[in-house]
């Protein structure tokens, strides 16, 4: 069923009793021509471009879940490509082109809002990192302005700008960033697959591989074995256990990121801001909840919830940026497991084994990459090659010391 505003006008004069679900629950077929462990929004998206860009329609996403119980229904919905590394860029911004035409491709209303990311800083060092940062991006064609102080007390005046110990010098503002409904992602992603015949399988847990003659053949599964000639794994904070069922140590920690939001208030943050001496960024949603979060909790684990000095440190870097903040009651927060990569960078290739590929290493920023993602990795398993937009993005680069380390932090998957 096309969603329009005809659709919504026939529906309303039959009391909304003929609406169709949004996509099938259909059993598993014995083989399939590529299977998506995963159905997380790089999953999803995987099957739709494959169905709409590269013909490939006999395909099924395996979700162990149900859609969106992962991270794509558990992040801050924040969407930039503020990057600075060549790697980077180039990807990041394809991804926000996708973003800004997805919810026509896709006919769902995933309130896309380029409500503008603002980057602070708060020392003469730091504007310089900044700048050439935003450089960088006007380099690659993508908008980026450096505020200085009056023009951004004009924009936040919420922000303690004379903080004696972190005082706001100015801000790097991306105009076309912004948020997006990120459970309406999964939704519109599984949809749109669905109508181009892709089966989405919930509650499918894929518990092995089956491999002939060093090519994978399928998968194990709780509903049984399902056959594939191809297999992609897009498990985002599980890729290590599923890579370890195909004999497969990857260079990635699994670590905990919370979420928080709080009561509903009448419009007041306009933009996304973070914070730059402290991990903390907030936005407002259109339910008027604020919307924030900080550091990882800064242990290895797999539970989708966090520990309470994390909530302590994100709320004092919170204050320290916006002290109105310390009025206002937190509802509710959550946790989400992030596979962090080696240099902070993802992972879209193909593995040592025939017909199997890897698609991880978004570390706490992997919503923003969703539609890239998918369209690079449905690339990589069509054509058994990667996109130049993901050639950087390779499985061994750490053997090779090609890593892409945007913050500069090193191997330490815990500081990316
Ligand atoms: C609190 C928080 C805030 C974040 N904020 C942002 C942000 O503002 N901006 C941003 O860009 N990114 C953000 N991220 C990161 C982003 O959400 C993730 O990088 C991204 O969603 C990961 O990709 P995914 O959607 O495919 O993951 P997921 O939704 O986690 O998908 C993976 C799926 O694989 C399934 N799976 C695992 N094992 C198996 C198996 N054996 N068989 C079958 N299925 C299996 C899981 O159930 C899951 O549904 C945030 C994350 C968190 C937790």
């Amino acid at each position: 069923m096309k969603y329009s505003v005809f659709s919504l006008l026939k529906n309303t004069l039959s009391g909304h009793r003929n609406w169709t679900p949004a996509w099938r629950e259909p059993d598993p077929k014995k083989h399939y021509d590529v299977i998506i462990v995963g159905g997380g929004g790089h999953g999803l998206a995987t099957a739709y471009y494959l169905a709409r860009q590269h013909g490939i329609t006999n395909v099924a996403v395996l979700e162990k879940s149900y859609i969106g119980s992962g991270n794509v229904g558990r992040n801050t919905t924040i969407i930039r490509s503020n990057y600075l590394l060549p790697g980077n860029e180039p990807f990041y911004e394809w991804s926000l082109k996708l973003w800004e035409g997805l919810e026509q491709d896709f006919n769902f209303n995933a309130m896309v809002s380029q409500r503008g990311v603002i980057n602070l800083f708060h020392s003469d060092p730091q504007r310089d990192a900044f700048a050439r940062r935003g450089n960088s991006m006007r380099m690659h064609g993508v908008d980026a302005e450096l505020l200085d102080r009056d023009r951004l007390r004009e924009m936040v005046p919420y922000l303690d700008f004379d903080n004696g110990r972190f005082p706001i010098y100015g801000g790097l503002l991306q105009k076309r960033g912004g948020t997006v409904r990120h459970d309406a992602v999964a939704w519109g992603f599984a949809r749109g697959a669905d109508m181009a015949g892709v089966d989405i399988i919930q509650n499918c847990e894929v518990s092995g591989f089956r491999f002939d003659q060093g090519k994978v053949v399928g998968v194990e599964t709780s509903k049984g074995f399902i056959g594939a000639s191809k297999v992609g794994m897009a498990a985002a904070g599980h890729s290590g256990q599923v890579a370890e069922m195909a004999g497969m140590r990857l260079p990635i920690e699994s670590h905990v990121l919370q979420a928080f939001v709080s009561e509903g208030l009448k419009p007041y943050i306009n933009n996304v801001v973070t914070f730059g001496v402290g991990h903390f960024y907030i936005s407002q949603s259109d339910k008027g909840g604020l919307v924030f979060g900080g550091d990882l909790d800064g242990y290895n684990s797999y539970a989708q919830r966090g520990n309470l000095p994390m909530v302590e440190h994100v709320v004092e870097a919170g204050i320290a940026m916006m002290p109105g903040l310390s009025r206002i009651k937190v509802l509710r927060s959550w946790g989400g497991v992030m596979d962090m990569s080696m240099d902070g960078s993802p992972i879209i290739d193909k593995t040592h084994i025939d017909g199997l590929y890897i698609n991880c290493g978004w570390c706490y920023g992997g919503f923003k990459a969703t539609p890239a993602s998918g369209w690079c990795f449905a690339h990589t398993i069509a054509n058994d090659a990667p996109h130049e937009l993901n050639a950087a993005f390779r499985l061994n680069r750490f053997a090779t010391g090609d890593m892409i380390d945007e913050s500069g932090n090193g191997p330490t998957p815990n500081l990316h």
